[in-house]
């Protein structure tokens, strides 16, 4: 099975690996992939919206597969592309339609699914410029902490939270009147705040049954005690503690199995991953997003105590087989911590030279992030620059382990949490 996996972070170089261990793989292609991917197959100059280079790309090189790691390429329609043309059709995409993919794309469209599939969220309103003066009344009669949300994509950064009714309406006057994050934020979903401890499950579905893959708990915040800004994720663990058999029940009954059977109800074609950001409101599971694929750095935990053959599951989803399966997942604890820039979420420097990156072993990995080849060297080229796995009979064991060789690694302005998963150990 040739495989085209498209992305160039640390989650696309844990799906790499996992893929390239199957006995199902033949070539693997990593576009545009880092100095870590690089590792598991073959690096490809092409960026993952570009559909024409893709589609040729697939024709010359017998691609049997192709797997979007991040959402761009799905919310593009990468989907319907490969479905409707008839050269590509017998070629599948793992991952959702472009309809599909509107659970992660807009957050009203997933709220009115939710809504009409009685899963549960947090209460809600939209608003846009045709009822604007509506929204800022609407606003100021709110409880406080008020959740703002863009409605499209905004880099993950269009979700607001404040304690300040003056605050809201001006951020919903930038987000509408002054496009703030563009058409994204034309339509804002203004929800209740839900207080309660998040966490992230993952189900792998082929439009009719699922599959409930190992859950996880990311880090978002910069800074230790979860302080500072939000960044694309410092870290991750998993298992997570209160994710236990009784609550797990609860999140597939209210939640996965009525996502799954609503999406085939209505018709919408989904075959891949769903990611369920869940907020657990004493004991009881809500909706807080969906994405239409892995997180990151989620994936870095999730893959490497996944068991089974990442291939053979995607077979499975294509041939609409996946109910037969079983997911097996490594009894071990598994902590990733990430090593950034000096500087991110904000400004920073690429092209450090990064050195100490010690070969993989059976209890630990270095996924590559932002990284990429120069010469002989690998240097950094992102925010994220390698996402650091551990696995041991517990968290804080597997945490302190991920620490240790954080340190070990070296590159200018290297920073990093020490505290991942802190409320668990
Ligand atoms: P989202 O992009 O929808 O995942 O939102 C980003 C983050 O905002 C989430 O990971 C939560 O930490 C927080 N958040 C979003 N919606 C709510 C809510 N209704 N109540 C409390 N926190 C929320």
């Amino acid at each position: 099975m040739n495989v085209l996996l498209l992305g160039s972070g640390g989650r696309e170089h844990a799906l790499a690996r996992k893929m390239s261990q199957s006995p199902q793989c033949g070539q693997l292609f990593i576009a545009p992939g880092n100095a870590g991917t690089s590792q598991c197959g073959t690096n490809v100059d092409m960026g993952v919206s570009e559909f024409e280079k893709i589609r040729a790309f697939c024709l010359e090189n017998a691609i049997d597969l192709v797997v979007p790691g991040s959402e761009e390429a799905l919310v593009n329609g990468i989907y319907d592309f490969f479905a409707g043309d008839a050269a590509l059709q017998h070629i599948p995409v793992m991952g959702p339609s472009q309809e599909g993919a509107r659970l992660e794309g807009s957050k009203a469209f997933a709220k009115l699914f939710m809504q009409r599939h009685q899963i549960p969220t947090a209460a809600y309103r939209e608003f846009n410029a045709d009822n604007f003066e509506e929204g800022v009344a609407y606003l100021q009669q709110h409880s406080l902490p008020i959740v703002l949300k863009a409605d499209g994509l905004a880099a993950g950064k269009g979700v607001v939270i404040t304690s300040s009714h003056e605050e809201a309406v001006t951020e919903f006057e930038q987000m509408i009147r002054d496009a703030k994050f563009g058409d994204a934020g034309k339509t804002v979903v203004i929800e209740q705040f839900l207080t309660g401890i998040e966490l992230s499950v993952f189900v792998l579905t082929d439009g009719h049954s699922y599959q409930i893959l190992p859950e996880a708990k990311d880090y978002k915040r910069i800074g230790e005690g979860d302080k500072g800004l939000n960044t694309g994720g410092m870290g991750a663990v998993s298992p997570v503690p209160f994710a236990d058999a009784a609550f797990m029940k609860k999140v597939e009954d209210q939640v996965i199995r009525p996502t799954v059977t609503g999406l085939s109800k209505e018709g919408i074609k989904y075959n891949g991953f769903i990611f369920f950001g869940l907020i657990n409101v004493e004991g009881e599971p809500f909706v807080i997003e969906y994405n239409c694929r892995m997180g990151d750095p989620e994936t870095e935990v999730v893959m490497p105590r996944l068991q089974n053959d990442l291939l053979e599951l995607f077979t499975a989803v294509i041939d609409g087989k996946l109910a037969e399966q079983t997911i097996y997942a490594d009894s071990r604890a598994a902590a990733t911590v990430m090593l950034v820039s000096k500087g991110y979420p904000e400004a920073y420097e690429k092209n450090k030279v990064i050195t100490g990156i010690p070969a993989p072993t059976n209890d630990q990995i270095v996924f590559h992030a932002g990284t990429k080849a120069s010469g002989a060297e690998i240097v950094s080229n992102g925010g994220r620059v390698l996402a650091v796995t551990s696995l041991a009979t517990n968290l804080a064991m597997a945490l302190a382990h991920s620490v240790q060789t954080a340190e070990q690694i070296a590159f200018e302005g290297k920073t990093y949490r020490r505290d991942i998963g802190y409320e668990f150990i």
